[in-house]
């Protein structure tokens, strides 16, 4: 290492060779310092702590071999540890130091601005789109009296279960705490968006453009799980829908309509995708939920309620965590052997081999505001969905049906009956 001792113009001597000593240092290396300062101080009669300054004030070291990166200025030390402590390769002077630190602090500054714009940007284009959605959906809204009875219910199970205090819009599926507005949070999402397509819900831009996103299609995309909407109808029209659906009893036309069939099928279905996702977890099982599954759910609920379907997976999720006892055998051995459990449980109910066990609702899936409306307010029964099968509670309903049936074929000859019943339902359908 090279370096060059520089003193001031008006130094003693005796200073002069103090300063001369504490530089000395062994082959011109960095850290070979010859004397100590407490050598120094005996040799000139001077107390040891007040070497330091003394060389500092009287003299410096330049490190001809050590230059500033960015303005190439010589390295100067005052004290041995700037020596040794010194990085040769990337020193930077004090000035360009803060000039860094400046620039530094001014493209952080521009990013964080940069950000904010873009932020400001996505907001702006998102509540475009949310307006122009929101002006197509008010001028469709459908006035009460066109509205089917089936999203009559629905909308009655929403504002029961999301509705806010003011009973102008919802809360958002996330923060809702209450009462579930179904027993599956993908059949919430769905139940949203079928009334948000028949424009009963509308997207509140200022709450929501966090929620939506733009896809490639320039379509607007929403999270139905966080977004908030309002509802179309009044307090007034509102009120008067969940009074009806807690009252009205056309239970006859509503088992005639397939969408209602379809929204209690989905209900049952969903008490027992929910029961599979929590109750394995309880033995850190995990078991793959796709569309095999969903069909062997859909065949066994055609015979058994919910209420014995979550009896078959409990059975199902205890051999498969012992199964996991034994050798050889992984979590996700066992995981994937539910389904095949549920097949094997279910064909030995089915069979009579083993008795129709069922389960209580537990407290971890309590009843959701989707299966009072539809399934105990409609057949008068408690936890309808949860005790019966659809066959069980639609039955009555449907034979009532069939004798009406039965006294209007009298009129004309049965084909062209079987023909008109066909198109009276098509219609209530659609
Ligand atoms: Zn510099």
């Amino acid at each position: 290492m090279k370096t060059k001792l520089e003193y001031q113009s008006d130094i003693t001597e005796i200073n002069k060779l103090i300063c001369e000593m504490y530089w000395l240092r062994e082959g011109d290396k960095r850290s070979g310092f010859i004397y100590t300062c407490k050598e120094i101080g005996q040799e000139f009669d001077v107390k040891h702590q007040d070497i330091p300054s003394i060389v500092k004030i009287n003299a410096h070291l330049v490190v001809l071999d050590c230059q500033c990166i960015d303005c190439g200025t010589t390295k100067i030390c005052y004290t041995r540890s700037q020596l040794t402590r010194l990085d040769l390769i990337r020193w930077r002077c004090d000035d360009c130091w803060e000039a860094l630190q400046k620039r530094m602090d001014q493209e952080y500054l521009e990013h964080r601005f940069k950000q904010h714009r873009l932020a400001e940007e996505r907001r702006q284009t998102a509540l475009k789109y949310i307006n122009q959605c929101r002006s197509i959906q008010l001028s469709s809204i459908p006035s009460v009296t066109e509205l089917n009875d089936v999203d009559k219910l629905l909308l009655a199970a929403t504002v029961e279960s999301i509705g806010a205090d003011d009973l102008r819009n919802t809360v958002s599926l996330r923060d809702n705490l209450l009462l579930p507005l179904s027993p599956f949070s993908k059949l919430d999402e769905e139940i949203l968006q079928h009334l948000f397509k028949r424009n009963l819900l509308i997207l509140a831009p200022e709450n929501n453009y966090e929620y939506v996103t733009i896809n490639e299609e320039q379509e607007l995309e929403i999270d139905f799980y966080q977004a908030i909407f309002e509802f179309t109808y009044s307090i007034e029209h509102l009120t008067r829908i969940m009074i009806n659906a807690k009252s009205n009893k056309n239970t006859s036309a509503l088992v005639a309509d397939d969408q209602f069939k379809s929204w209690c099928e989905q209900v049952q279905l969903g008490e027992c995708l929910s029961y599979l996702i929590t109750r394995p977890r309880l033995n850190d099982l995990a078991p793959p939920i796709g569309d095999k599954l969903v069909s062997i759910f859909r065949a066994c609920l055609a015979e058994c309620s919910v209420s014995t379907m979550h009896y078959i997976i409990w059975k199902s999720v205890e051999n498969a965590a012992a199964y996991v006892q034994k050798p050889s055998i992984t979590r996700r051995h066992a995981s994937n052997s539910v389904s095949g459990n549920i097949e094997r449980v279910f064909g030995k109910i089915h069979s009579g081999s083993w008795n129709r066990n069922k389960s209580f609702r537990d407290a971890s899936h309590p009843q959701s505001a989707m299966a009072k409306i539809f399934f105990d307010y409609v057949f008068g029964v408690d936890d309808g969905g949860f005790h019966y099968t659809i066959d069980e509670l639609f039955r009555p309903y449907r034979s009532q049906r069939a004798l009406e049936q039965v006294s209007y074929a009298a009129l004309g000859n049965a084909r062209s009956t079987n023909y008109s019943v066909t198109i009276a339902l098509d219609i209530k359908q659609s």
